[in-house]
Parts: structure tokens; C-alpha cells; sequence
């Protein structure tokens, strides 16, 4: 039962709260959030480019009823239980229950990271509706399709383990090591990330002893 999830107890302050955006980034690739979120680095690609079209088709806020149906765009969230803030592209009102939509650019595809913001989405929502929100959906804008996402028992405890590790990785202050994997290539921070030079240990060394003697030349 939802009611007797595992939920967060603690309340937390206004200064605590972490911005739902960074959920996604985090469980995308920890050092991602950090450069985002610690260093204040953002760089535009194709795919953020692509990101940002679609979400200004629904960025502005506003209100339609049809019916039992009530959709509210750009709508403000929070909840100081889990201590996130953000916004929903979209939310559906079914009756009284909230179906948050979040908007993506590509094909319909599942991914772990896009199914934790619309988590965290359903969990604010729930705090602050006073609703259980057990679904939401992901719109594909390529594709034209929605994937809904079941907030099940098993994806809230997944995103209550990566807030709380994005928590501690945002009050550490600290860049995580780069993976330098596949999701690199779609990175829109590789320039100022440089996967393949950190995460080359030899190659930093040699760049660090360079420096050194250059100093010493000097
Ligand atoms: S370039 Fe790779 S390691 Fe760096 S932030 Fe992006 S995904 Fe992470």
C-alpha cells in the first residue's frame, strides 16, 4: 500500500530544498548534477536545444477544464518532506487525482532517470494535494506518444536512495569522478566536463608533473 511507503519523516526547511531537475540529472551521471548544480555549468547541444523547444510549447502557465478533466501547465511544486522544489510541465486533474506529464524531446523509450522525475513530480503533488498519485506519464514530442510511469513501491524507494545521495553529494561539495561511458556522448557538458582526460589517470598525471616543471622552469 502507498499509504505505508518508507517516506521520508523529516521536514525540511525552505534553504534545504533541492531542485527536482537535479534528481534527473544525478541518477543520469552523479557528475553531471555536481557541474550543474554546484558549479553552475550548463551548455546548450542539439539535445538541450531539442529539450528547450518542446518544454516552451508548455511553459506557459494556465488553466483548461474539459469536464471532469482539468490541465494546469507550469505548474509550481514542492514538498518539504522529501525536501525537493521544481515545476510540472503539465498536470492533468482527473476528478480530484493528479497525473503529472512530463515533456521529453526523442522517441518514446524507457529510462530510469525520466521515470524518477516524474516521481518526484507524483510525490509533491501528493504533499501538496493531499492526493495519492500513483501514475504520471513521460510525452515523447518525436514520437508523439506517452509512456505512462507507475509510481510503484519499488521506483519511490529508488528515488528516496538518490535524493539522499544527491543530498549528501550537493552538502559535500565535491565533483564525482567522470564515467566516461556512453552517456558521454549525448553530454552537453563534455567541453567543460572532459570525460576522457579525468577519467584518464595517466594522462592527468602527466598533465600535473607538465605543469609542475613548467613552475619550476619558471
Ligand atoms: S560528459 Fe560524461 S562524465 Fe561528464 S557530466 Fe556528461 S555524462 Fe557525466
Amino acid at each position: 500500500m502507498m499509504e505505508e511507503l518508507d517516506k521520508p519523516a523529516a521536514e525540511f526547511d525552505e534553504s534545504d530544498l533541492i531542485p527536482i531537475s537535479a534528481v534527473q540529472h544525478y541518477s543520469y551521471c552523479p557528475r553531471q548534477a555536481a557541474l550543474i548544480h554546484l558549479e553552475q555549468v550548463w551548455e546548450e547541444n542539439l539535445y538541450t536545444l531539442r529539450g528547450r523547444f518542446v518544454h516552451e510549447e508548455v511553459d506557459q502557465p494556465g488553466e483548461e477544464v474539459d469536464g471532469n478533466l482539468r490541465i494546469e501547465r507550469s505548474l509550481p511544486l514542492w514538498s518539504r518532506r522529501w525536501g525537493l522544489v521544481g515545476k510540472a510541465d503539465v498536470v492533468e486533474f482527473h476528478g480530484l487525482t493528479p497525473y503529472p506529464v512530463d515533456y521529453k524531446h526523442g522517441p518514446r523509450r524507457p529510462r530510469t532517470h525520466d521515470d524518477l522525475q516524474v516521481c518526484a513530480q507524483a510525490v509533491c503533488l501528493e504533499e501538496m494535494t493531499g492526493q495519492l498519485v500513483p501514475r504520471g506519464a513521460i510525452y515523447h514530442a518525436t514520437s508523439r506518444r506517452r509512456r505512462e510511469v507507475e509510481c510503484d513501491e519499488a521506483l519511490r524507494r529508488r528515488l528516496r536512495e538518490v535524493v539522499a545521495a544527491l543530498r549528501e553529494a550537493l552538502r559535500r561539495d565535491i565533483l564525482p569522478p567522470a564515467p566516461n561511458d556512453k552517456r558521454c556522448r549525448q553530454c552537453s557538458l563534455k567541453s567543460s566536463c572532459l570525460p576522457t582526460v579525468v577519467a584518464d589517470a595517466r594522462r592527468m598525471a602527466r598533465l600535473g608533473s607538465d605543469l609542475y616543471r613548467v613552475e619550476e622552469d619558471g
